[in-house]
């Protein structure tokens, strides 16, 4: 079986094993075999899709963190699967501190703007810098949230 990279986040460009023909094949889902149909010859060319693993993408992504009944805009400055570091604006940060549970929300720069809302845990707090290392509490990876963060994600 044809092994194949999948680089761009929603598609990848597939070449017939019989005629040589290429086309782009969108993906719709994280599958990771697929029948390819010729356009030209009609020919069936099974392929297996290999996925870049995720990294840690630095993002300039305005959101609000949630802790309580308080919301606080945040700036998310890099993100991962994971995790995520937040910035707030000045003047100062507010009083929380590892292990305080709160809610990320936000809209992914993507396609299809997905609203994203995640439980997630302080881990790390500058205050003096307004810097907060936080990490997703639960992560469930098959569900669209995190399928639409894993495209996004890749490089
Ligand atoms: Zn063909």
């Amino acid at each position: 079986m044809k092994k194949q990279f999948v680089n761009n986040q929603d598609s990848f460009t597939a070449i017939c094993g019989y005629c040589g023909t290429s086309k782009r094949v969108p993906i719709t889902e994280r599958v990771l075999c697929m029948d390819v149909c010729c356009i030209t010859c009609g020919q069936i060319t099974p392929v297996q899709l290999c996925y870049r693993k995720h990294f840690r993408k630095q993002t300039d992504i305005e959101g609000v963190l949630i802790y309580n009944t308080h919301h606080w805009p945040i700036k998310i400055t890099n993100m991962s699967i994971r995790g995520y570091q937040l910035v707030f604006p000045k003047p100062h940060m507010p009083n929380i501190g590892n292990g305080d549970i709160c809610v990320l929300k936000y809209q992914l720069p993507n396609k299809n703007k997905t609203q994203i809302s995640e439980e997630v845990e302080i881990k790390t707090c500058d205050h003096k810098n307004g810097l907060c290392g936080v990490l997703v509490i639960d992560l469930q990876p098959y569900s669209k949230i995190q399928k639409a963060k894993g495209f996004w994600l890749m490089p």
